[in-house]
């Protein structure tokens, strides 16, 4: 596969840009190789910049879940760039999108929102802390919330893929205020939450963990951090970035039926564009300014053209049976993908909620993140460059998710089985 225009494009954007991209996973570091450079989306596939077509599994790390280039999203956008790109005043757009995500995700009776899920997290934690006068956060090991000092504590996602434990640049003072404890583990968590010693305004959990690979939460484990945390005045934040009209149109927390207090969202919401929001009851709502005293603000925040991009994509995601063709979709292909490893002979378990889903190179259940950091990473790699070489964009990292979108056709998805059994066989030439 020829890739001179994209090895040439990475050489000058090393130059003038860290590491040649704007977040680090992408520069395909922990998979052992360069980045294509891509120029164009359609549908289910994406374009590099020498010509090459591949079948997309990263849909922009979520966004896409009805596929690149929706003309009804292109549409929304264009009429919304013709009306001017940004005002820093209210527009009825805001109030449209609002509407939507208050009617959708059960949690949420007030809504603001900011410009990426990392904001989202980020004001929901202060929300909290300004609530309840309190100021630890307890997360949980390998969950990612994006990159604000408090959440880079044994992180996930790309702090995860880089081996990087914490983050210089980040005061000892603000990680000591966060305390990062095992996904899936009803005991340690009823322990620490019950801990009197500390000062615990909130707890945030990815609802299923999207940033150390999938994992689910056991039976039971998203009702009793709920039962416990309503028991002892602690606000739960469900980070939803990732599960936010993904699993279902209200989210995890429509799924699971467990209801947090607060609930940050991003990714789907934008249609592609750059959006987070966070919301929940209106109670702790009025605690942002101007009604509150906790601040919070944005120059772009509720930017007509993401509002109308996001308007744009939940409208298609209301159509009667998208959840369930979504869901019957990921689970045939996941099905398929086990009976290649089965057939092979590789280790794999796969992992799949909806249409989230990791393959992890291991014999071993991955429930938590010392479970997935058993995974074999340098055979992920391989099996990484080998589907790249095959037209199948994966994600560059054995700790995130393969992301299943509307676009992708029945044919697709077994082209990328059919490429999976060739990989598998050749890993275990
Ligand atoms: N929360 C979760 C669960 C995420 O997966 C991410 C990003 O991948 C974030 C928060 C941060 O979002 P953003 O990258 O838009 O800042």
């Amino acid at each position: 596969m020829e890739n001179s225009v994209s090895q040439d494009l990475f050489g000058k954007a090393c130059k003038i840009i860290p590491g040649g991209v704007n977040s680090p996973v992408r520069a395909c570091r922990s998979v052992g190789c360069d980045p294509v450079f891509i120029v164009k989306g359609e549908g289910a596939s994406v374009f590099d910049a020498d010509g090459n077509e591949y079948i997309d599994f990263v849909c922009s790390w979520g966004p896409m879940i009805l596929g690149h280039a929706h003309p009804s999203t292109v549409a929304a956008l264009g009429e919304a760039a013709k009306a001017g790109t940004s005002f820093g005043a209210p527009t009825p757009s805001e109030i449209d999108l609002a509407a939507m995500v208050v009617e959708a995700v059960p949690s949420i009776e007030k809504v603001r929102f900011v410009n990426s899920g990392t904001e989202a997290t980020m004001s929901a934690v202060r929300l909290a802390r300004g609530y309840t006068g309190r100021n630890v956060v307890v997360k949980f090991d390998g969950c990612y919330h994006g990159h604000a000092d408090s959440f880079l504590v044994k992180a996930g996602s790309g702090v995860l893929t880089l081996g990087i434990p914490g983050s210089p640049g980040v005061p000892e003072d603000i990680v000591k205020n966060t305390i990062s404890i095992p996904y899936n583990n009803e005991e340690i968590l009823e322990k620490t939450l019950r801990d009197e010693n500390l000062d615990i305004a909130c707890v945030i959990i990815e609802p299923v963990a999207g940033n150390m690979g999938c994992v689910i939460p056991r039976d039971g484990f998203l009702k009793k951090l709920r039962e416990l945390t309503r028991e002892l005045g602690i606000v739960l934040i469900f980070d939803e970035v990732i599960t936010g009209f993904r699993l279902s149109y209200g989210g995890a927390q429509e799924y699971f039926d467990v209801i947090p207090d607060l609930t940050c969202l991003g990714k789907i919401i934008g249609g592609g564009l750059p959006v987070g929001a966070y919301g929940g009851r209106a109670e702790i709502m009025n605690y942002i300014a101007p009604d509150g005293p906790v601040y919070q603000a944005g120059t772009l925040s509720g930017n007509p053209l993401a509002m109308a991009a996001g308007r744009a994509t939940l409208e298609l995601l209301q159509r009667p049976g998208f959840y369930g063709e979504l869901e019957e979709k990921s689970a045939g292909f996941a099905e398929k993908l086990m009976d290649v490893a089965e057939k092979t002979g590789m280790e794999v378990r796969l992992n799949r909620v909806g249409s989230l889903m990791t393959s992890f190179f291991t014999a071993n259940d991955v429930f938590d993140f010392e479970s997935a950091m058993k995974a074999d990473t340098e055979r992920y790699a391989c099996h990484y460059r080998q589907m790249l070489s095959r037209g199948i964009y994966l994600a560059p990292s054995q700790f995130e998710v393969a992301f299943i979108s509307a676009a992708q056709s029945k044919n697709d998805l077994d082209k990328a089985v059919k490429m999976t059994e060739w990989s598998f066989k050749k890993l275990l030439e």
